[in-house]
């Protein structure tokens, strides 16, 4: 199965389309996105409806919960909080029922979907090191591979079985890693609607269970057109100017 993994879109639909686009040509047999499909961005109904259409596998991020009143907002930076109170209002109640809907985590196979960590998966606790990775890594059990997001970096953490030491990689534009035997891994496939890598494009990846690649895609967008739109409806300048940097 080629699966394509799209992550943490947050309302951005212009760079959620390019994202499609660039990933047709790979004839995707299921897409999987590990949350966050709204918060920040100016389109969160239409990412939903989106999303709903592609018939995804989507697992609950941060910004989900809060937007649907599932977890509380005062954990969140005061401009993520204006941005999560602006989403509710876009919301129709059926948009808000399907977030509500959205599990912690889903796996297939040998494999496992997560916005954040396995540990205290509600709890989203990010994964930005190899130590965060190793208590990740220990609710694993047999699985192979976790698919996570919640960062927006494209990275990578690889342990061998039997073996302590944890293995950070970097994933660039094309980048690419084939999963072996006696390994188990933590794969971010960085965010579509707003990267964090100081890399612009929207980020995507290709995961094939077939030969076992995980491929990362850095895909450009038209970004004035998002900064247009957020500007339009009022949402914070902090997070209009983010998008050109990618930070
Ligand atoms: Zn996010």
């Amino acid at each position: 199965m080629k699966y394509g993994v799209i992550s943490d879109i947050h309302g951005n639909l212009v760079a959620l389309e390019a994202v499609l686009e660039e990933l047709k040509s790979f004839e995707v047999d299921r897409f999987i996105c590990p949350g966050d499909v709204v918060g920040y961005g100016p389109n969160p109904a239409e990412c939903i409806t989106r999303v709903r259409n592609l018939d995804a596998v989507v697992v609950l991020g941060n910004h989900d919960a809060a937007v649907c009143a599932e977890m509380d907002i005062g954990w969140f930076n005061p401009f993520a909080r204006e941005a999560i109170i602006w989403t509710r209002d876009q919301l129709s109640e059926n948009d808000i029922k399907w977030l509500k809907m959205l599990p912690l985590t889903y796996d297939f196979d040998q494999y496992i979907v997560v916005h954040s960590s396995l540990a205290e998966p509600q709890a989203f606790h990010y994964i930005q090191s190899t130590s965060d990775a190793k208590i990740c890594f220990e609710h694993m059990d047999s699985l192979r591979a976790c698919i996570i997001g919640h960062s927006h970096v494209a990275e990578v953490y690889v342990r061998e079985e039997g073996k302590s030491a944890i293995q950070r990689i970097a994933m660039q534009d094309g980048g690419e890693l084939r999963l072996e035997c006696d390994y188990r891994y933590i794969l971010n496939c960085g965010s579509v609607g707003q990267p964090r890598d100081g890399n612009p494009y929207a980020a995507c990846a290709l995961f094939d269970t077939d030969t076992m690649v995980f491929q990362i895609r850095r895909v450009p967008y038209d970004i004035r057109e998002v900064q247009l739109r957020m500007r339009k409806v009022g949402l914070p300048d902090i997070l209009i100017e983010r998008l050109e940097y990618g930070v």
